[in-house]
């Protein structure tokens, strides 16, 4: 089997190239090619022939291919649905903010967490991506849309921490000063509170923001909507997300999908405002985008207004999500969703 190469970091693709029986000098030629989109070996130029003929035999390279292209009529929101080495496909999503263009990408193909208003859950996990895979959502998102990404938010399809040391690698190879160099401050990781795992990830000290997908502010509520919260518990969240902001200085994030009737009541915003007031947290709403597939629908603007009015009173730090890319399908698992509808009605599920 051929090494994933793209995947490897500076230290490892030196170790190869030793191993090679190759000068070490040649790891940050490749690494910088790699990570400038090139996936031709023999596009690399200033590699000896004998070597890129090394380079073929030893490791893997793959160019993803664009399986759907969608650019919003209103806002140049772009969204991608790219096809993998093996078949499968994958959502990113490139948004144009102010503060620098922001790539959405996702983290596995399809989802095990069943948040029971989310589209990419619907046929389960396929499988995890490589590091490599994440990376190149961002570059090649990048490079076919001309648009310089400063942004990353882990807010695509799958759970990042379902995908730990992947995602981790990722971090690194996106973040090193000779690839693509975005700072740890410019990327969110967001998750549906898989909490077994913040304490490795505020012991690497990134410099992230982490986002928990809360959705509720008790275990009644939370439990219907997300069954990552069974035998986990609101309380037992509360209390990784304190661990997580004491050890890193990081605030956290509060992500709130708005659902008429569900969890939009008074009473629901005075727990969630307790609960990110004593966090210093930032609260996130998502007025909730329909799937076809689910019953639930959006908050009214009514429900909205009172139920911000409630955490605004109470001192907390409380933003509303813009909707970017409404006509094309740009939320969570909804183009790779419609894909498999049109392909394959009962796509492959690992568990
Ligand atoms: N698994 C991770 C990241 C992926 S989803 C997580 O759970 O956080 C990114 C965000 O979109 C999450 O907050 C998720 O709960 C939310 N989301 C999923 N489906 C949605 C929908 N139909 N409307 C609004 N937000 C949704």
């Amino acid at each position: 089997m051929k090494k994933d190469i793209l995947s490897l970091l500076p230290a490892e693709l030196e170790q190869e190239l030793e191993s090679l029986g190759e000068p070490k000098f040649r790891a940050k030629q490749i690494f910088s090619w790699l990570h400038r989109g090139v996936r031709d070996f023999d596009q690399m130029s200033n590699l000896p022939k004998s070597l890129r003929e090394k380079l073929k035999e030893n490791y893997e390279l793959y160019h993803p291919q664009v399986l759907r292209k969608q650019v919003s009529q209103l806002d140049g929101t772009i969204k991608y649905l790219w096809e993998l080495a093996d078949g499968n496909a994958v959502e990113t999503v490139v948004m144009q903010y102010k503060h620098g263009n922001t790539a959405c990408v996702s983290s596995q193909v399809g989802c095990r967490q069943g948040c029971a208003f989310c589209a990419s859950t619907i046929g389960g996990l396929v499988r995890c991506l490589e590091p490599s895979e994440i990376l190149d959502e961002v570059l090649f998102s990048q490079l076919d849309s001309g648009l310089v990404i400063s942004n990353i938010v882990l807010m695509g399809i799958g759970e990042p921490l379902d995908n730990f040391n992947n995602v981790m690698r990722f971090l690194e190879l996106v973040n090193h000063p000779e690839g693509m160099n975005i700072g740890m401050r410019h990327i969110s990781l967001s998750t549906c509170g898989l909490i077994e795992r913040f304490d490795d990830l505020a012991q690497r000290d990134l410099q992230l923001t982490l986002s928990v997908s809360l959705h509720a502010p008790d275990d009644e509520t939370r439990s219907k909507l997300m069954p990552a919260n069974r035998g986990r518990g609101v309380q037992k969240l509360m209390e990784a997300c304190r661990r997580y902001y004491e050890r890193t200085g990081r605030r956290i994030s509060f992500e709130y999908a708005m659902i008429d009737g569900v969890n939009d009541t008074e009473k629901h915003a005075r727990l969630l405002a307790r609960e990110a007031r004593s966090l210093s947290a930032h609260v996130n709403l998502i007025p909730l985008n329909h799937v076809e597939e689910r019953q639930f629908r959006p908050s009214t603007s009514g429900h909205m207004k009172a139920f911000i009015k409630i955490l605004e009173d109470e001192g907390v730090n409380v933003t509303v999500r813009r909707r970017l890319g409404s006509d094309v399908d740009a939320s969570c698992g909804q183009l790779r969703r419609k894909m498999q509808n049109e392909k394959n009605p009962r796509p492959e599920t690992v568990e």
